[in-house]
């Protein structure tokens, strides 16, 4: 389910070009703006290691269930086989999986933490991404911790086929588990969160999260224009049109997202 056009990797250097408003601009100044553009605000795509270093206490991140790795069930080939695509993306990564999940703490308030990885199969969810997550929305109801989600996703993951759309009800099973516990569950989505995990656990939230002018959608545009038979509005999958209609509940900038977590939560327990 990857409807996406793929980027061509910037190459590093002292100038970057932006992938929202197309100007040249200084690599550095992007980085210290936890690589935001300063011209047009644009977020761009960052590590889960990025991740935990913004959001997270430092030094608090514990990682649960790093070694679970998938056992291909479908011996998929298609071009190049499955297991050599993993194999070169935790070559590229250092990741096991499309997930990092684990306990922290953000604002000395413990909770558990999954985000996601784009980098690694464009962040698609099959048997393990769906393991993992469940596991910390089961951790998060036996401790009692509030559950902050980081998604950013192709969708299902079309090697393991009707398994990877299994993750969805499970994982979405074990959410509604936290929810007769009345532990909150905050879920972030960031540039693109697509497909199943958009249809499962990101949408779940009981507070919806997203950075600005991410895509966040289920089909891709062409998909639905060809189904519904009708052109759609400019923008139709941006987090501000989404925002506007009611399925976010707030834009969040990457350099306020921890003090807005940690308020919310506080709120929320
Ligand atoms: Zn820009």
């Amino acid at each position: 389910m990857r409807f996406f056009r793929k980027k061509k990797p910037v190459p590093d250097g002292v100038f970057m070009k932006c992938d929202g408003c197309s100007e040249m601009v200084y690599r550095k100044n992007v980085e210290e703006r936890l690589w935001v553009c300063p011209e047009c605000n644009y977020h761009f795509r960052i590590t889960v290691n990025d991740r935990i270093n913004m959001h997270l206490d430092e030094g608090s991140f514990k990682e649960i269930d790093a070694e679970i790795t998938t056992n291909d069930p479908l011996n998929f080939v298609s071009g190049d086989a499955y297991s050599d695509k993993l194999k070169s993306d935790y070559e590229k990564t250092g990741l096991k999986e499309a997930i990092v999940c684990g306990e922290a703490r953000i604002e000395g308030i413990e909770i558990v933490f999954a985000s996601m990885d784009f980098r690694f199969r464009g962040g698609s969810m099959g048997c393990v991404v769906g393991e993992k997550l469940t596991r910390a929305a089961e951790l998060a109801a036996e401790k009692a911790y509030p559950l902050v989600t980081v998604s950013s996703s192709g969708g299902a993951r079309m090697q393991e086929g009707a398994l990877s759309l299994m993750q969805m009800a499970k994982t979405c099973a074990a959410l509604q588990k936290l929810n007769s516990l009345t532990i909150p569950y905050i879920s972030v989505m960031t540039h693109p969160t697509t497909g199943g995990v958009t249809a499962s656990w990101a949408s779940m939230g009981d507070v919806i999260l997203a950075e600005p002018k991410a895509m966040i959608g289920f089909a891709g545009r062409r998909v639905i224009e060809q189904t519904v038979k009708e052109e759609l509005p400019e923008g139709f999958q941006t987090s501000e049109f989404l925002l506007q209609h009611g399925f976010l509940d707030k834009i969040v900038d990457r350099k306020d997202m921890k003090l807005t977590l940690a308020s919310l939560i506080r709120y929320l327990q």
